[in-house]
């Protein structure tokens, strides 16, 4: 009923030819793949080059941010609908390393959100505790906390997203969340937006995404509210991240 994803963030790696490289080996090692959508999520120069590439297959293209203005003098940034115009699908919104280091605000996230939405494009919503929360027991509350954004969207505009949990101590750490930590916060998070969505909730994916990888893939993916992952190191491993893919 949910589909199975996994979302590849190449976040600021690789050039233009090595990213085309790149996605010319998912390419050829995802023929067989039938059950999981692959997304990824190049940099912005390399998207236009990696949707070339993509034509013709099934693999989504995403970018891993927008812009949370629609036009004007806004130096250095790059719409939502600059996006769509080159054939993005998706845009990774509020992944803790925008928030951290770029100061992106819950307020400026659903603006984005709403931008990419209007522009056709699906978010990818990122929320995630750090390892203060988690230590103390906050972590339910914390996300909870940050899903605020999206229970203001309108039900036709629910629907699209995607959702992301990355707890932030997993997020290129090596360590992983147990498959039952993970169970838990994606209950709670379907939980969260069935309370405003109800059975709209249902069918929402909710990725799990921190040191992801082919050898903890399988047990985190069996888990009955993990629908995919959002992949940041091992993705940029065409084999790593088909692997990734073949754990379901
Ligand atoms: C990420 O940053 O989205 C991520 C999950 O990174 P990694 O897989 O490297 O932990």
């Amino acid at each position: 009923m949910r589909r199975n994803i996994v979302a590849g963030n190449w976040k600021m790696n690789t050039t233009v030819n090595e990213g085309v490289k790149l996605i010319s080996e998912i390419i050829e090692k995802s023929k067989d793949l039938s059950d999981v959508k692959l997304i990824v999520a190049p940099p912005f120069t390399h998207i236009f080059s990696v949707g070339e590439k993509l034509k013709g297959t099934n693999i989504g293209l995403s970018s891993q941010n927008c812009a949370s203005e629609e036009k004007g003098a806004y130096t250095g940034e790059v719409s939502a609908e600059m996006l769509a115009n080159i054939g993005v699908e998706y845009a990774i919104i509020g992944h803790s390393e925008r928030r951290e280091y770029f100061d992106e605000s819950d307020e400026v996230l659903l603006k984005k959100v709403k931008l990419a939405l209007a522009n056709g494009i699906v978010p990818i919503f990122c929320v995630g505790e750090e390892l203060f929360f988690r230590e103390s027991g906050d972590h339910l509350d914390y996300v909870c906390a940050q899903l605020d954004a999206i229970c203001e969207l309108s039900d036709d505009d629910f629907e699209k997203i995607i959702i992301a949990y990355e707890p932030i101590w997993a997020i290129g750490t090596g360590k992983t969340a147990t498959s039952l930590q993970a169970q838990e916060m994606h209950a709670h998070i379907r939980n969260v937006l069935a309370d405003k969505f109800g059975e709209k909730a249902e069918k929402t994916s909710i990725l799990y995404g921190g040191s992801c990888k082919p050898s903890n893939a399988k047990e985190i993916f069996a888990q009955p509210d993990v629908d995919g992952g959002l992949i940041g190191g091992a993705a940029l491993n065409a084999d790593d991240f088909i692997a990734i893919a073949k754990a379901f």
